[in-house]
Formats: structure tokens, sequence, C-alpha cells
């Protein structure tokens, strides 16, 4: 899950590192809970300086009040850090209901969720927090092959993925998903893309992004290790022919908006699936004979 560090409209008294989607680059961000959770996916270096806590009621009322002074009119909010959906229901709905009452043209809120999250709470819970305003999940898939998700401690499997997506979207959820490129390393690429493929086809998310795998320092050690083998990174012909296999496998049962224009990315890439995997499939079919229009590696970053 991913990240660039947010733009403060207002002093907040942020607890950094503090991230958010890019699509939430226009939102105001509330940090309702701090760090992650779960906090052990191997490639994930985002809170690992933090330990799990959520907010006292007094505090996150209190940065509500000063936001809504300033900015009345705002439409969208995002909900930190990096598992606000592990909150209790009671909790979530009264940070929803106060936001609902400060800001009245509120057009979408959203946080991060694990398929853990998700299948803590029971389809009457999701319902409750969908009628009362949260209406999007950013869902981290990473991959949809069962022995890579073990080997990057994911903490879930393709069906438990595949079962809260769907559990997300019968209650009325928008959700935008992501894979990772390249993160089975050479031996697992084939399978875990084909794999992928299969699970975001079943969750049919509304958004998908795309991104490729990049360790940074903080993690590497780790990651190798917990691999259990050798881990091959890809190169950048690999890494379009996952993009490939991915796009062509994606049956979608309704309409995926996709996006491989992370800053990790080889290209920006981008359309909606079904309807322009020819004009994709064949933009990545001809980058392979151009390597020059790829990124320079020192510009990507995950
Ligand atoms: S659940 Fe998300 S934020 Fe937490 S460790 Fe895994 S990838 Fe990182």
């Amino acid at each position: 899950m991913y990240y660039g560090v947010i733009p403060v409209m207002i002093e907040l008294g942020y607890d950094y590192p503090l991230y958010r989607p890019p699509s939430e680059a226009n939102s105001v961000i509330f940090q309702v809970t701090l760090g992650c959770s779960f906090n052990k996916c191997s490639f994930c270096n985002m809170y690992r300086t933090k330990e799990y806590s959520e907010r006292p009621w007094e505090e996150i009322k209190n940065e509500i009040d000063l936001v809504s002074k300033s900015y009345p009119q705002t439409e969208k909010i995002f909900l930190a850090d990096g598992d606000a959906l592990n909150l209790s229901t009671s909790r979530l709905i009264q940070i929803l209901d106060y936001l609902k009452g400060k800001f009245p043209n509120l057009k979408r809120i959203s946080c991060y969720a694990m398929p853990k999250n998700l299948l803590q709470k029971s389809s009457d819970e999701l319902n409750l927090l969908n009628s009362r305003g949260l209406n999007m999940f950013y869902v981290g898939i990473e991959t949809g092959h069962d022995i890579v998700l073990k080997k990057i401690t994911k903490g879930a499997t393709a069906k438990s993925i595949i079962e809260a997506c769907r559990r997300a979207k019968k209650s009325g959820f928008i959700l935008s998903c992501m894979v990772i490129l390249g993160i089975g390393g050479k031996k697992y690429s084939v399978e875990h893309i084909k794999e992928t493929a299969r699970v975001v086809s079943e969750v049919s998310p509304n958004f998908l992004a795309a991104l490729t795998l990049i360790l940074e320092d903080g993690v590497y050690d780790e990651f190798m290790h917990k691999f259990g083998e050798k881990f091959e990174p890809l190169d950048d012909t690999s890494l379009l022919d996952e993009l490939e296999i991915l796009v062509s496998n994606i049956k979608p049962s309704t309409s995926v908006v996709f996006r491989a224009n992370h800053a990790s990315n080889v290209y920006s890439i981008g359309g909606n699936l079904p309807d322009d995997k020819d004009k994709i499939l064949s933009l990545v079919r001809s980058l392979r004979g151009h390597p020059e229009l790829l990124k320079p590696k020192i510009l990507r970053r995950f």
C-alpha cells in the first residue's frame, strides 16, 4: 500500500510518516489510527517506525472542529493511517456522523483496508458503515498467488482476499485495489501474475493500480529473509511481460479503471478494462523494443 506524503492543508500535528493514496491528493486527511495493526508485510516500509494505536475521540473531534472552520466546503476525506477500518464499528460511526455534521458538502470518505479488517466486520456492520458515509476502500491485493502471499507475509490468501472484497462490494463500497508487479521474482513470475489476474477478475474492483516492487533499505533484508529462497528481481522486459499477462488475463464482470502510472512503474499506462485492453497491450508490446522510453531507474520509487 502506497503512498506519497500528504500536502498538509492545515497543521494538525500529524504523526509522521503519513501516507495516502495518490487519488486522495486533494482530500483532507484525519489520522484516526496511527500505524498499521498488522505491520508485517515484508515489502512494506510504511509504518515500521510506529506502534499501532487508536487515537482518542477528543483528539479526533478537536481536529475535525479545527478543519471544519477553515475548510467547511470539504468534499473528500481520507481516514489514515494504515487501516482505519480496524477501529470498532461504533467508533467509526461516531467519526462518520461527526464528519457529516461538520462538512455538509461531503461526497466521499475513504480509508485503507486489509482483507482481515473487512472479514472482521459482519455484513450488517459493513452495510451500516456504508450507509453512514464511508464509501471507498483501498485494498492491497499485491498478488493472487498463495505461495507468494505467504512468502511476503501478507496475512491473507487468494480466497480470503476474494471473499473480503466481494463482501465490501456487496455492501456498496467502491473498491480501489493494488497489485505489485515483480513481487514473486523470476521464479514465481508467471504464476504470480496469472493468479493475480484471476483474483482481480473475481473481485472486479472499480479501480486497479499495478505498482512495481521496489524494496527500500528498511525492509530489503527482511524481505529476502522471509522469501525463504533466492529472490531474483525482474528486469524491465520481464516487468513488461507481467503487465502484458496481467492485462491479457483480467476478465472483469464490471468495468475496471486500470492504472500502471505509479512512481514505481517503468512507464505510465492506463485505460478501462476490458474496453481498452487491446490499446494497452499494443502499447506494452511496443515498449519492449524501446527501452529508451522507459522511466530511468533512478526516478522510480515505491
Ligand atoms: S497491511 Fe498495508 S500498511 Fe500494513 S504492513 Fe501490510 S502493506 Fe503495509
